[in-house]
């Protein structure tokens, strides 16, 4: 089954060679300056490859997901998860929340800004002391009447440093539980917040921060749906989250074996190039045949959520399949550069640290298998959330 129709394939074709031109040579220098200059999303707004799926009322497109999908596939062929993630987490993770859920207020506020490449969202949910565990947060936001007094810190926040808003996990309510929870956009320059970039393995391009929020006010204005639903919001949104590690890991891997099979055919041992010896050419067959089965059952969930199919199993199968496949490849693809495989000349270095937070980030496979193993063992059920 083919997805992807002449439109998607235009625009797939126009956006490479945007990518090719104002992308590819930038990337080692945003990679070793640890930042992207926010011009290129105001470049790439301006060409329209942001908000494909936003309403055209808001300065979107109105186009189905799998131009989203296409976005994120192509910009993973850069080798720079940094760059990737960067808007993946304001198109995919932070603004749907205020698009789905929010006031005509916000969505005027704020969504505009991130399709035209102005503004950088982030989503708040990870603390110091829980993640997978959300229920536990202890941020808490004290209803004052006309704001709320927010106290507590995150931690792991891509765009933190970097963002002007981000989407908070916040208790409103400490004594009931899920149903205490609640969303709040939150301004990065509000009074009160301290922001502190983390280092990390991988993503070297991409900030992620530890924020902190001292008496912080947030008005009313600035809930996200009604007082209390945020964790449903939530079990909503990361379908998406998760959903849209599909299209990286996609791009990622062909990328690596593309790569691979370059170096291979010119590399010579014992006498001959390395892509004739069996057990190489095996491995990539095995790969390769694997990154096809999981873009079949990947795009399928894809068209899922294109059509507004709430499917919390295949979604979660994606997620824990795509990204531990993705950690698989990048490992094996590594192997065939031999010693240049671990130099940071060639590109297999860089693609091996950046996949290994794939299986952390978003709900770890481990969570992916718990959620999974509820639905196939005790027939647990998981519904939308609609508003
Ligand atoms: C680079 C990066 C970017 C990130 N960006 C964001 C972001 O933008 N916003 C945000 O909110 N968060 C972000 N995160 C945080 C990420 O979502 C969490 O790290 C993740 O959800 C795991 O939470 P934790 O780190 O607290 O691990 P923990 O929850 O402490 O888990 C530790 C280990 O225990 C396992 N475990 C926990 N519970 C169970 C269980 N019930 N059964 C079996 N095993 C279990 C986990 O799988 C893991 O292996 C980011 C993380 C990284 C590394």
């Amino acid at each position: 089954m083919n997805y992807f129709t002449k439109e998607h394939e235009m625009f797939r074709e126009s956006l490479r060679d945007f990518l090719n031109r104002e992308v590819k040579g930038n990337i080692e220098k945003w990679e070793s300056d640890q930042k992207i200059p926010k011009e290129i999303w105001k470049k790439m707004g301006d060409q329209g490859f942001l908000g494909l799926t936003y309403p055209e009322k808001y300065g979107g497109f109105g186009l189905d997901f799998f131009f989203e999908v296409i976005l994120f596939e192509e910009m993973s062929r850069m080798n720079s998860g940094g760059f990737v993630i960067t808007q993946q987490v304001v198109q995919c993770m932070s603004s749907p929340y205020i698009l789905k859920y929010g006031s005509e207020n916000l969505k005027q506020k704020y969504l505009p800004g991130i399709i035209s490449g102005d503004l950088i969202g982030c989503i708040g949910i990870t603390e110091p002391d829980t993640g997978s565990d959300v229920k536990n947060i202890k941020t808490k936001a004290e209803d004052k009447g006309d704001y709320y007094l927010l106290n507590g810190s995150k931690t792991f926040i891509t765009n933190g440093v970097y963002g002007d808003f981000v989407i908070t996990v916040a208790k409103t309510d400490t004594t009931a539980g899920t149903k205490g929870i609640s969303l709040l956009v939150v301004d990065l320059n509000s009074e009160g917040i301290n922001r502190t970039k983390i280092n990390k393995l991988g993503w070297h391009a991409s900030d992620t921060a530890e924020i902190s929020f001292d008496n912080v006010k947030v008005s009313k204005e600035n809930l996200i749906g009604e007082e209390g639903k945020g964790f449903y919001y939530l079990m909503n949104g990361l379908q998406l989250e998760r959903l849209i590690f599909v299209p990286s890991s996609i791009g990622a891997m062909e990328f690596a074996i593309t790569e691979s099979i370059k170096y291979m055919k010119q590399r010579k041992s014992f006498g001959q190039t390395i892509d004739k010896f069996q057990v190489l050419r095996h491995k990539i067959a095995t790969l390769s045949s694997e990154i096809e089965a999981i873009k079949v059952f990947g795009y399928y969930c894809c068209e899922l959520y294109n059509k507004k199919i709430y499917d919390v199993k295949l979604c979660s199968m994606a997620k824990l399949l795509v990204t531990e496949l993705h950690e698989k490849v990048s490992t094996e693809c590594l192997q065939f550069f031999g010693g240049n495989g671990f130099s940071e000349e060639y590109p297999m270095a860089r693609m091996y640290r950046d996949s290994r937070v794939g299986t952390i980030g978003a709900g770890t496979s481990e969570i992916m298998k718990e959620i999974i193993s509820k639905i196939v063992l005790e027939e647990a059920e998981y519904k939308e959330t609609k508003s």
